[in-house]
Protein backbone atom coordinates (compact mmCIF):
# COMPACT_ATOMS: atom_id res chain seq x y z
CA UNK A 1 0.00 0.00 0.00
CA UNK A 2 1.35 3.38 -0.92
CA UNK A 3 1.98 5.94 2.17
CA UNK A 4 -0.43 8.26 3.16
CA UNK A 5 0.77 11.25 3.65
CA UNK A 6 0.54 14.20 6.06
CA UNK A 7 1.49 17.64 6.29
CA UNK A 8 5.09 17.92 8.42
CA UNK A 9 8.59 15.67 8.81
CA UNK A 10 10.50 16.98 11.23
CA UNK A 11 14.49 17.58 10.39
CA UNK A 12 17.09 18.35 11.97
CA UNK A 13 15.37 20.53 14.24
CA UNK A 14 12.48 22.09 11.76
CA UNK A 15 9.21 21.06 10.79
CA UNK A 16 9.52 20.74 6.87
CA UNK A 17 6.91 19.98 4.20
CA UNK A 18 6.58 15.98 3.70
CA UNK A 19 7.61 16.71 -0.33
CA UNK A 20 10.40 18.61 0.79
CA UNK A 21 12.22 16.26 3.26
CA UNK A 22 14.94 15.26 1.07
CA UNK A 23 18.33 14.26 1.23
CA UNK A 24 21.30 14.25 -0.95
CA UNK A 25 22.20 10.99 -2.97
CA UNK A 26 25.66 11.39 -1.51
CA UNK A 27 24.43 10.81 2.02
CA UNK A 28 26.55 8.24 4.03
CA UNK A 29 23.70 6.30 5.22
CA UNK A 30 22.35 5.56 1.52
CA UNK A 31 25.39 3.93 0.34
CA UNK A 32 26.67 1.61 3.77
CA UNK A 33 23.26 1.33 6.07
CA UNK A 34 25.25 4.30 8.56
CA UNK A 35 21.59 4.49 10.14
CA UNK A 36 19.73 3.96 13.67
CA UNK A 37 15.87 4.12 14.01
CA UNK A 38 13.27 3.47 16.40
CA UNK A 39 9.07 2.33 15.18
CA UNK A 40 6.61 4.09 17.39
CA UNK A 41 3.17 4.00 17.22
CA UNK A 42 0.49 7.01 18.66
CA UNK A 43 -3.07 5.28 19.24
CA UNK A 44 -6.21 7.01 19.71
CA UNK A 45 -7.41 7.68 22.79
CA UNK A 46 -10.19 9.59 25.20
CA UNK A 47 -7.39 12.14 25.77
CA UNK A 48 -6.51 12.81 22.48
CA UNK A 49 -3.23 10.76 20.65
CA UNK A 50 -1.04 8.83 23.13
CA UNK A 51 2.21 7.49 21.95
CA UNK A 52 2.86 4.27 23.41
CA UNK A 53 6.27 4.11 25.37
CA UNK A 54 7.42 7.30 23.44
CA UNK A 55 10.59 7.86 26.28
CA UNK A 56 11.93 3.96 25.88
CA UNK A 57 12.05 4.05 22.45
CA UNK A 58 14.14 7.54 22.24
CA UNK A 59 16.10 5.72 24.91
CA UNK A 60 16.59 2.51 22.75
CA UNK A 61 17.35 4.88 19.76
CA UNK A 62 20.01 6.63 22.19
CA UNK A 63 21.18 3.33 22.66
CA UNK A 64 21.58 2.07 19.19
CA UNK A 65 23.46 5.33 18.53
CA UNK A 66 26.06 4.71 21.48
CA UNK A 67 26.96 1.17 19.56
CA UNK A 68 27.65 2.53 16.14
CA UNK A 69 29.28 5.25 17.83
CA UNK A 70 27.21 7.82 16.62
CA UNK A 71 26.99 11.08 18.57
CA UNK A 72 23.79 11.88 19.28
CA UNK A 73 22.56 15.68 18.65
CA UNK A 74 19.45 15.76 20.69
CA UNK A 75 18.48 14.66 23.96
CA UNK A 76 16.21 11.69 24.75
CA UNK A 77 13.93 14.64 26.28
CA UNK A 78 14.25 16.82 23.39
CA UNK A 79 13.29 14.03 20.67
CA UNK A 80 10.06 13.34 22.66
CA UNK A 81 9.58 16.67 22.67
CA UNK A 82 10.07 16.79 18.80
CA UNK A 83 7.68 13.77 18.63
CA UNK A 84 5.00 15.66 19.87
CA UNK A 85 5.50 18.65 18.41
CA UNK A 86 5.32 16.80 14.79
CA UNK A 87 2.32 15.13 15.56
CA UNK A 88 0.56 18.22 16.81
CA UNK A 89 1.46 20.09 13.66
CA UNK A 90 -0.23 17.04 11.68
CA UNK A 91 -2.90 16.77 13.60
CA UNK A 92 -2.87 13.09 14.07
CA UNK A 93 -4.77 11.16 16.47
CA UNK A 94 -2.81 7.66 15.84
CA UNK A 95 -0.09 6.80 13.49
CA UNK A 96 2.90 4.89 13.05
CA UNK A 97 6.19 7.19 13.90
CA UNK A 98 9.50 6.86 12.50
CA UNK A 99 12.77 8.67 14.20
CA UNK A 100 16.12 7.91 12.53
CA UNK A 101 19.68 9.09 13.11
CA UNK A 102 21.67 8.76 10.38
CA UNK A 103 25.07 9.61 8.54
CA UNK A 104 24.64 12.60 6.31
CA UNK A 105 26.84 14.29 3.71
CA UNK A 106 29.92 15.55 3.32
CA UNK A 107 32.35 12.84 2.57
CA UNK A 108 32.48 9.55 1.50
CA UNK A 109 34.24 6.18 2.26
CA UNK A 110 33.63 4.40 5.08
CA UNK A 111 35.55 6.42 7.80
CA UNK A 112 32.10 7.86 9.93
CA UNK A 113 33.66 10.00 12.11
CA UNK A 114 34.27 12.88 9.96
CA UNK A 115 30.11 12.89 9.61
CA UNK A 116 27.89 15.15 10.54
CA UNK A 117 24.59 12.87 12.25
CA UNK A 118 21.05 13.82 11.05
CA UNK A 119 17.62 12.96 12.84
CA UNK A 120 14.55 12.97 11.27
CA UNK A 121 11.32 12.35 12.51
CA UNK A 122 8.52 11.40 9.94
CA UNK A 123 5.21 9.96 11.09
CA UNK A 124 1.91 8.26 8.58
CA UNK A 125 -1.12 6.56 9.31
CA UNK A 126 -0.59 3.12 9.09
CA UNK A 127 -2.89 0.03 9.99
CA UNK A 128 -2.07 -3.55 10.87
CA UNK A 129 1.07 -4.28 9.89
CA UNK A 130 0.46 -8.05 8.96
CA UNK A 131 -3.12 -7.39 8.19
CA UNK A 132 -6.51 -7.64 9.88
CA UNK A 133 -6.75 -11.44 8.69
CA UNK A 134 -3.85 -12.63 10.70
CA UNK A 135 -4.26 -10.11 13.60
CA UNK A 136 -7.40 -12.45 14.19
CA UNK A 137 -6.48 -15.73 12.82
CA UNK A 138 -2.72 -15.64 12.64
CA UNK A 139 -0.13 -16.13 10.07
CA UNK A 140 1.49 -18.64 8.54
CA UNK A 141 5.66 -18.52 8.86
CA UNK A 142 8.58 -19.98 7.76
CA UNK A 143 11.78 -20.79 9.19
CA UNK A 144 14.51 -18.77 7.03
CA UNK A 145 17.39 -19.65 5.40
CA UNK A 146 19.11 -16.72 6.57
CA UNK A 147 20.51 -16.91 9.76
CA UNK A 148 20.37 -13.73 12.07
CA UNK A 149 23.87 -11.94 12.29
CA UNK A 150 26.02 -12.77 14.99
CA UNK A 151 26.62 -10.37 17.55
CA UNK A 152 30.67 -10.23 16.84
CA UNK A 153 29.22 -9.38 12.89
CA UNK A 154 26.38 -7.22 13.42
CA UNK A 155 24.83 -6.52 16.33
CA UNK A 156 21.29 -7.17 16.69
CA UNK A 157 21.13 -5.22 19.91
CA UNK A 158 21.33 -2.10 17.84
CA UNK A 159 18.61 -1.07 15.64
CA UNK A 160 20.31 0.00 12.62
CA UNK A 161 19.41 0.66 8.83
CA UNK A 162 21.79 -1.79 7.55
CA UNK A 163 20.72 -5.04 9.79
CA UNK A 164 17.58 -5.00 7.85
CA UNK A 165 18.43 -6.00 4.71
CA UNK A 166 19.20 -9.52 6.40
CA UNK A 167 15.51 -9.20 7.37
CA UNK A 168 14.35 -8.38 3.91
CA UNK A 169 16.17 -11.32 2.44
CA UNK A 170 14.47 -13.25 5.07
CA UNK A 171 10.98 -11.42 4.54
CA UNK A 172 11.43 -12.08 0.47
CA UNK A 173 12.12 -15.46 0.64
CA UNK A 174 9.20 -16.06 3.25
CA UNK A 175 6.95 -14.42 0.33
CA UNK A 176 7.92 -15.80 -2.37
CA UNK A 177 7.76 -19.28 -0.41
CA UNK A 178 4.12 -18.42 0.28
CA UNK A 179 4.71 -17.71 3.49
CA UNK A 180 3.35 -14.40 5.58
CA UNK A 181 6.57 -14.00 7.70
CA UNK A 182 9.96 -15.34 8.66
CA UNK A 183 11.47 -16.39 11.54
CA UNK A 184 15.80 -16.73 11.83
CA UNK A 185 17.87 -18.70 13.65
CA UNK A 186 21.13 -17.45 15.09
CA UNK A 187 24.39 -18.96 14.10
CA UNK A 188 24.55 -21.52 16.90
CA UNK A 189 20.79 -22.67 15.45
CA UNK A 190 18.46 -21.03 18.00
CA UNK A 191 15.63 -19.29 17.40
CA UNK A 192 16.44 -15.28 17.71
CA UNK A 193 13.07 -13.66 15.97
CA UNK A 194 11.32 -12.51 13.24
CA UNK A 195 12.18 -9.95 10.13
CA UNK A 196 10.86 -7.16 12.69
CA UNK A 197 9.05 -9.17 15.78
CA UNK A 198 10.20 -10.67 18.50
CA UNK A 199 8.16 -14.39 19.13
CA UNK A 200 6.82 -16.05 21.95
CA UNK A 201 5.81 -19.76 22.57
CA UNK A 202 3.68 -20.91 25.23
CA UNK A 203 3.17 -23.73 26.60
CA UNK A 204 0.48 -24.97 29.42
CA UNK A 205 0.28 -21.93 31.01
CA UNK A 206 3.83 -20.63 30.46
CA UNK A 207 5.34 -18.03 27.92
CA UNK A 208 9.23 -18.83 26.79
CA UNK A 209 10.88 -15.49 24.56
CA UNK A 210 14.37 -15.88 23.26
CA UNK A 211 16.74 -14.04 25.19
CA UNK A 212 18.52 -10.94 23.57
CA UNK A 213 22.02 -13.14 24.00
CA UNK A 214 20.48 -15.04 21.14
CA UNK A 215 20.27 -12.03 19.22
CA UNK A 216 16.73 -11.00 19.65
CA UNK A 217 16.48 -7.33 19.59
CA UNK A 218 15.07 -5.93 23.22
CA UNK A 219 11.78 -4.82 21.80
CA UNK A 220 9.25 -3.10 24.01
CA UNK A 221 5.96 -4.86 23.17
CA UNK A 222 8.12 -7.79 23.96
CA UNK A 223 8.78 -6.18 27.45
CA UNK A 224 5.33 -5.11 27.57
CA UNK A 225 3.81 -8.25 26.84
CA UNK A 226 6.15 -9.79 29.30
CA UNK A 227 5.01 -7.77 32.12
CA UNK A 228 1.29 -7.99 31.05
CA UNK A 229 1.42 -11.79 30.81
CA UNK A 230 2.87 -11.80 34.49
CA UNK A 231 0.24 -9.49 35.58
CA UNK A 232 -1.99 -12.15 34.48
CA UNK A 233 -0.34 -14.55 36.37
CA UNK A 234 1.31 -16.74 33.74
CA UNK A 235 4.93 -17.49 34.08
CA UNK A 236 7.12 -16.08 31.71
CA UNK A 237 10.73 -16.93 30.96
CA UNK A 238 13.73 -15.95 28.90
CA UNK A 239 15.25 -19.30 27.32
CA UNK A 240 16.69 -20.99 24.11
CA UNK A 241 14.32 -22.54 21.48
CA UNK A 242 14.61 -24.40 18.77
CA UNK A 243 12.63 -24.67 15.60
CA UNK A 244 11.20 -27.71 17.26
CA UNK A 245 10.04 -26.00 20.06
CA UNK A 246 7.83 -23.52 17.68
CA UNK A 247 6.49 -26.61 15.98
CA UNK A 248 5.30 -28.61 19.24
CA UNK A 249 4.40 -25.16 21.22
CA UNK A 250 0.32 -25.06 21.83
CA UNK A 251 0.55 -21.77 20.92
CA UNK A 252 3.40 -18.93 18.83
CA UNK A 253 2.68 -15.50 18.60
CA UNK A 254 4.97 -12.33 17.74
CA UNK A 255 5.39 -9.05 18.99
CA UNK A 256 6.17 -5.47 17.50
CA UNK A 257 5.09 -1.98 17.86
CA UNK A 258 3.92 -2.44 14.26
CA UNK A 259 2.79 -6.08 14.45
CA UNK A 260 1.41 -5.50 17.68
CA UNK A 261 0.39 -9.17 19.28
CA UNK A 262 0.13 -11.40 15.91
CA UNK A 263 -1.04 -14.70 16.59
CA UNK A 264 1.19 -17.56 13.91
CA UNK A 265 -1.10 -20.33 13.23
CA UNK A 266 1.26 -22.51 11.35
CA UNK A 267 5.14 -22.84 10.95
CA UNK A 268 6.74 -24.72 8.07
CA UNK A 269 3.61 -26.19 6.94
CA UNK A 270 3.35 -28.00 10.92
CA UNK A 271 -0.47 -26.21 12.20
CA UNK A 272 -0.15 -24.38 15.60
CA UNK A 273 -3.87 -24.03 15.11
CA UNK A 274 -6.34 -20.57 15.20
CA UNK A 275 -5.37 -18.09 18.35
CA UNK A 276 -5.23 -19.72 21.59
CA UNK A 277 -6.89 -18.25 24.79
CA UNK A 278 -3.79 -17.05 26.04
CA UNK A 279 -2.78 -15.51 23.12
CA UNK A 280 -5.71 -13.61 22.32
CA UNK A 281 -6.11 -13.08 26.43
CA UNK A 282 -2.45 -10.70 25.84
CA UNK A 283 -3.68 -9.35 22.66
CA UNK A 284 -6.91 -7.55 23.99
CA UNK A 285 -4.50 -6.52 27.17
CA UNK A 286 -2.57 -5.03 24.79
CA UNK A 287 -4.76 -3.47 22.53
CA UNK A 288 -6.63 -1.54 25.58
CA UNK A 289 -3.35 -0.76 27.05
CA UNK A 290 -2.20 1.43 24.20
CA UNK A 291 -5.29 2.97 24.18
CA UNK A 292 -4.83 3.97 27.50
CA UNK A 293 -8.21 1.99 28.66
CA UNK A 294 -6.42 0.28 31.49
CA UNK A 295 -5.22 2.92 34.50
CA UNK A 296 -2.70 0.17 35.91
CA UNK A 297 -0.36 1.09 32.87
CA UNK A 298 -1.06 4.59 32.01
CA UNK A 299 2.43 5.68 32.24
CA UNK A 300 2.96 4.20 29.69
CA UNK A 301 1.01 6.56 27.58
CA UNK A 302 2.72 9.50 26.52
CA UNK A 303 -0.09 11.74 26.05
CA UNK A 304 0.46 15.02 23.39
CA UNK A 305 -1.64 17.51 24.88
N1 LIG B 1 12.84 -7.40 16.30
C1 LIG B 1 13.10 -6.68 15.21
C2 LIG B 1 14.15 -7.15 14.26
C3 LIG B 1 12.37 -5.50 14.97
O1 LIG B 1 12.60 -4.78 13.88
C4 LIG B 1 11.37 -5.10 15.88
C5 LIG B 1 10.59 -3.85 15.63
N2 LIG B 1 11.25 -2.72 16.14
C6 LIG B 1 11.13 -5.90 17.01
C7 LIG B 1 11.89 -7.04 17.19
C8 LIG B 1 10.09 -5.52 18.00
O2 LIG B 1 10.48 -4.39 18.74
P1 LIG B 1 9.41 -3.41 19.36
O3 LIG B 1 8.47 -4.22 20.12
O4 LIG B 1 10.23 -2.50 20.24
O5 LIG B 1 8.77 -2.69 18.24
Amino acid sequence: MPLQTVSKIWMDGELVDWADAKVHVLTHALHYGSGVFEGIRAYETDRGAGVFRLTDHMKRLHASARIVMFDMPYTVEQLVEATKETLRANDLKSCYIRPLAYLGYGEMGLNPLPLPVNVTIAMWPWGTYLGDEGVKHGITAKISSWVRPDHNSMPPQAKSTGIYLNSSLAKVEALKAGYEEAILLNPQGFVSEGTGENIFVVNEDVLTTPPTSAGALQGITRDTVMTIARNLGYEVREANLSRADLYSADEVFVTGTAAEVTPIRSIDDRPIGEPGNITKEIQETYANIVRGKLEKYDDWVEYVS
